[in-house]
C-alpha cells in the first residue's frame, strides 16, 4: 500500500519522540510490504520562529494532501509571552478546525506492566482500566455564541453558548457506536440532561442513532457521577461517548489514572480526509533535548495512525504489541522507572520497540 503521512514535529520533546514513531512506521511498513513516504510541515513554536506564525498556509495543505498526519506536540516557555492568536497552542486549534476534526478518540488503558503507576487502590486497578472517550471537538461551549464579558447591571458578566446541533450530535455518536463495535460493544453517554436543554436533545439524538446499532448496549450518565464512576469502577466502561466539555475534563482525568502521562495516544477525525494523530501529553519543555522521554505515548499514536487513518489493523496490532513486548521485557524510561527494571533513553526505547516488531 502507498500512504503518504504528513509529519508535525513541532517544539520541546517533539522532535525526538516523533522521530521514534516514524522509525515505528517505518519498520512496520517493510515488514508489511507497504510504501508510507512522509513530508514534514512546520507548526506551532518552530512555524512562529520560521514564518512568524504558529500555522503557515502550506502547513494546512499539506496535512490536508496527505493520508494521515502524525503530530508530536507544540509549546513552551520561549512563546509563552505572545499574544493569545500567535502563541503554538493556537496553530494546534487551527489545525484541527482547517482539517474538520470533529471526533476526538483518547483511550485510557492500564498496562498491567505499569500496573504499579496507576493511581487507584490495588483492588479497583485489578479489576482493569481500558476505555476509550469520544469527545466532540468543535462544537459546545468552547464554540457557541454569543460569548464575551460585558458590563450588565453595572457590574461585569461573562458568558457562553452551549450548543448542539442534532447533525453535530449524530455525526459524533456513529463514531462511538462504530468504535465500540470494535471493542467491547459498550457505549456509556455522558451529558447532564438534568439540568441542560443541550444534554436533553444530545441524549434523545444519541438514542435515535442507537436504533442502527442494536449490536451495541447503550447507557447513560450524568456528568457529575461519570466523574465520580471513572475512579470508583472505571472497568465497567468501554467507550465513553460525551460532548467538548465534558470530554475535555473527563478525559484527562480517564487519562491521568493510569498514571503514564508518557504512555497515551490519541486521534482526531473529520467527517473525510485525513485523521490527525498524536500523544496526549504536551512538548515537555523541562526534558527536551536530553534523551530522556518516553516516546511510547507517540509510537501508540502510530499505531492509531496506522488502524484508523490507513484502515490497517494487523499493523497497528504489531506496533501494540511490539509495546507490550518491549514492557514486558523490562525497558523503563524515566517517567515509568520502577526498581529491578532498566532505564532507556527515548532513542533506545524506540530502537528496542522496533527490534521487537521486527521479531513478531
Ligand atoms: P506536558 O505534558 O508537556 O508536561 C507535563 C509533565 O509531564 C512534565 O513534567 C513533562 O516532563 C512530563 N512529560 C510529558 N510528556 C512526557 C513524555 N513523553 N515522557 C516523559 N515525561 C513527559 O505539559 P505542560 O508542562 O503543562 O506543557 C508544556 C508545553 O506543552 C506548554 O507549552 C503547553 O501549552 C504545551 N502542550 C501542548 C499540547 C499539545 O501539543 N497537544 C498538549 C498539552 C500541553
Amino acid at each position: 500500500m502507498e500512504k503518504q503521512i504528513c509529519l508535525l514535529e513541532g517544539d520541546g520533546i517533539g522532535p525526538e519522540i516523533l522521530a521514534q514513531g516514524v522509525q515505528a512506521l517505518k519498520t512496520v511498513a517493510s515488514k508489511c510490504g507497504h510504501n508510507f513516504t512522509f513530508v514534514s510541515a512546520l507548526l506551532g513554536g518552530q512555524a512562529i520562529d520560521a514564518l512568524g506564525e504558529p500555522l503557515p498556509a502550506a502547513t494546512v495543505s499539506a496535512c490536508k494532501a496527505a493520508d494521515a498526519v502524525f503530530l508530536a506536540a507544540v509549546g513552551g516557555p520561549k512563546w509563552d509571552n505572545l499574544p493569545a492568536d500567535k502563541r503554538p497552542e493556537r496553530g494546534l486549534l487551527g489545525i484541527r478546525k482547517a482539517m474538520g476534526l470533529f471526533a476526538n478518540l483518547r483511550p485510557a488503558m492500564l498496562f498491567p506492566e505499569l500496573a504499579k503507576a496507576c493511581l487507584l487502590r490495588h483492588d479497583i486497578a485489578q479489576r482493569g482500566l481500558d476505555l476509550i472517550v469520544v469527545r466532540e471537538l468543535t462544537g459546545d461551549v468552547y464554540f457557541g455564541e454569543p460569548r464575551g464579558i460585558e458590563v450588565r447591571n453595572g457590574e461585569r458578566t461573562g458568558f457562553n453558548t452551549m450548543i448542539y446541533s442534532e447533525s453535530e450530535i449524530a455525526r459524533i455518536a456513529k463514531v462511538a457506536f462504530e468504535t465500540a463495535r470494535k471493542r467491547r460493544h459498550k457505549v456509556c453517554s455522558v451529558e447532564k440532561s438534568n439540568v441542560l436543554e443541550t444534554s436533553r436533545l444530545w441524549k434523545e439524538v444519541v438514542c435515535e442513532v442507537h436504533a442502527d446499532y442494536s449490536d451495541v448496549t447503550l447507557t447513560h450518565l450524568y456528568v457529575d457521577n461519570a466523574a465520580m464512576q471513572l475512579v470508583r469502577d472505571p472497568a465497567q466502561f468501554d467507550v465513553i461517548l460525551t460532548g467538548n466539555i465534558f470530554g475535555d475534563i473527563l478525559s484527562d482525568e480517564a487519562s491521568v489514572l493510569t498514571g503514564s502521562l508518557g504512555m497515551l495516544p490519541s486521534a482526531s477525525l473529520g467527517a473525510s480526509g485525513p485523521g490527525l494523530f498524536e500523544p496526549i501529553h504536551g512538548s515537555a519543555p523541562d526534558i527536551a533535548g536530553q534523551d530522556k522521554a518516553n516516546p511510547l505515548a507517540t509510537i501508540l499514536s502510530a499505531a492509531m495512525l496506522l488502524r484508523l487513518g490507513l484502515g490497517l489493523g494487523r499493523e497497528a496490532d504489531l506496533v501494540e504489541t511490539a509495546v507490550r513486548n518491549t514492557l514486558a521485557a523490562g525497558f523503563r524510561t524515566a517517567d515509568i522507572m520502577e526498581e529491578g527494571k532498566t532505564l532507556v533513553g527515548c532513542r533506545e526505547m524506540g530502537e528496542r520497540v522496533c527490534a521487537c516488531l521486527e521479531k513478531l
